[in-house]
Parts: C-alpha cells; sequence; structure tokens
C-alpha cells in the first residue's frame, strides 16, 4: 500500500515538474514574466498554458472585448474631455472594485488574446498616456488601495521635465507592479514615421532608453493620438506584442497591434459604466 502511494507521489511530481518546464522549452516568444506556474497551482489552468498555438487573427477579433481605460489628465485645473479630477477618478475606481472589476495587464491581455489564457470574469485595463506626474502622484496610490495595478505610456521626451514623470517614479511604479509601455519619444503620429531614422527616433532609441531606466522589456506601445494605420500597424508588431489605438475600428490583419481603449472623461461612477458597456460589449 505505502509503495503505491509512493509510486503515485512521483508520478504526480513528475507531471507537475513536466507540465511547469515544458511550456518554457517550447516558446521562445513570451518572455519570462508573463509565464507564472507555481507548483501548487492546479494541473487544468496549466494545459491552457500548455497547448501553445497561437490564435489567429481571425480568431482574436472573435473573441470578446476586454474594457481598456484611457486616462490622460487628473486634476482639478485641467478640463475637457480628456481630463478627469482626482475625486472622479477616485470614484471610477471605487464603482469598477464594487461591481467585481479586477484589474487586468497588458501581458494578460496578451496571453488571453494569443492563448486564450483565462483572465478574472469582470476584467478592466486601465491605462494613461503622456507621462503625467499625477499619474504617479494621484493615480497610482488610488489603483494600489482598490488593488489594481495600470498601464502607463510614456512619450520619452518628458523625462524629468516640469508635471511630468521623473525616470526614478517610472522605475517605482514599474516596481509596484503597473506596466511602462512606450507613447513615442515626442507624439508624433506612428502614420508619420516614414524613415528609418523616424523609426530611431520615435520607436528604437526611446524603447531601449526606457528598458534601461527599468531594466526590463518594453513590449507594449499606445499610438500617439490613437492614430494607425495598417502599414503602421505592422511595422509596431516588431517591437511589441500589444499597440492600443482607442475607440476606432480594429486591424483585421493586424488586431493585436490595434486593441482598442476608450477615453474616460469626466463621467459619474454610473456613467463610466455605461460608456464601458457601450463601447465594449454591444458589438
Ligand atoms: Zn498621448
Amino acid at each position: 500500500m505505502r509503495s503505491k502511494l509512493y509510486l503515485l507521489s512521483f508520478l504526480f511530481l513528475m507531471l507537475t515538474i513536466y507540465n511547469c518546464n515544458n511550456p518554457v522549452e517550447n516558446n521562445d516568444k513570451t518572455d519570462s514574466a508573463t509565464v507564472n506556474h507555481s507548483v501548487d497551482k492546479p494541473l487544468v489552468e496549466k494545459q491552457s498554458i500548455h497547448h501553445q498555438t497561437p490564435n489567429t487573427p481571425a480568431e482574436i477579433l472573435q473573441k470578446a472585448e476586454v474594457p481598456v481605460l484611457c486616462y490622460h489628465r487628473i486634476s482639478e485645473s485641467a478640463k475637457g474631455d480628456y481630463s478627469v479630477s482626482p475625486a472622479t477618478f477616485e470614484a471610477h475606481m471605487k464603482v469598477l472594485a464594487d461591481s467585481g472589476f479586477r484589474s487586468v495587464l497588458p501581458n494578460q491581455l496578451y496571453d488571453y488574446l494569443v492563448f486564450n489564457n483565462p483572465l478574472p470574469e469582470k476584467p478592466v485595463m486601465i491605462s494613461f498616456d503622456d507621462s503625467r506626474t499625477e499619474h504617479f502622484t494621484v493615480a497610482a496610490p488610488i489603483m494600489e488601495k482598490y488593488g489594481f495595478r495600470g498601464a502607463f505610456f510614456i512619450m520619452t521626451i518628458t523625462y524629468n521635465k516640469k508635471n511630468y514623470m521623473s525616470t526614478e517614479q517610472i522605475k517605482e511604479l514599474a516596481e509596484k507592479g503597473h506596466t511602462i509601455g512606450l507613447h513615442s519619444w515626442d507624439h508624433t503620429m506612428a502614420t508619420k514615421y516614414k524613415e528609418e531614422t523616424d523609426w530611431q527616433q520615435q520607436v528604437v532609441n526611446p524603447k531601449a532608453k526606457l528598458e534601461g531606466i527599468m531594466g526590463k522589456p518594453v513590449d507594449y506601445w499606445a499610438y500617439p493620438n490613437g492614430v494607425y494605420d495598417h502599414q503602421a500597424a505592422t511595422e509596431l508588431g516588431r517591437y511589441f506584442k500589444l499597440s492600443f489605438i482607442l475607440s476606432n475600428k480594429r486591424d483585421s490583419i493586424q488586431p493585436l497591434q490595434t486593441v482598442r481603449r476608450m477615453i474616460v472623461p469626466e463621467l459619474t461612477p454610473q456613467g463610466l459604466l455605461k460608456s464601458m458597456k457601450r463601447t465594449f460589449f454591444s458589438e
């Protein structure tokens, strides 16, 4: 009896080791940060990681969209569609938490879109463009209070400038579990990068610099002004796992490089939920 138990435990152990190691060996494309399989997780969950046939663009377009919010200014003084007050931002995070939403990060979204990895029941991605100081001083602490983490897209020309995040603050966000993405060097739209030097200046160099600051890869991009075309999306696919647009139409060949987001203006908490529903769940 006892030897049978030993044999069973041994088999289970081998199975666990096999399941843990195999995806890594077969999967050069996924960086180590996105492969999270501890020994005590159930085997069922590992199977979704185990089958690594990536979805086709058509399959990706068929999948339920995950709502992605896009904030810019979080300030009392700023006005307009690109701004919310700190109190409104807090009310937004509270209504999301109270409604059962859980924040997801771009790597989780990527694994869901490409490999059908499971997400929380009510996922939402919360993102920020333009590297404003208040993203660090106001938004991140409020999000952390509700157990949320976000994606911050940096235009790197603003490093250490007044009203913009310092390189230290960007690094600290990454250390707290937020994702740092790129939003170009100086906010020139991706449709205007024609020469090799434009790509170097707006994508290659700032990506390398940002990676140097954090000591980890930068795999995500947000288009300046949300503007893209097929050519830019295709080219960006060489550098990024996902690129984010606004609530315009996705590219049928490059859905990973045209993930939709909605700009969040000053809305009531219920207004936010309605707007999310209209933008992401009504097609
Ligand atoms: Zn921007």
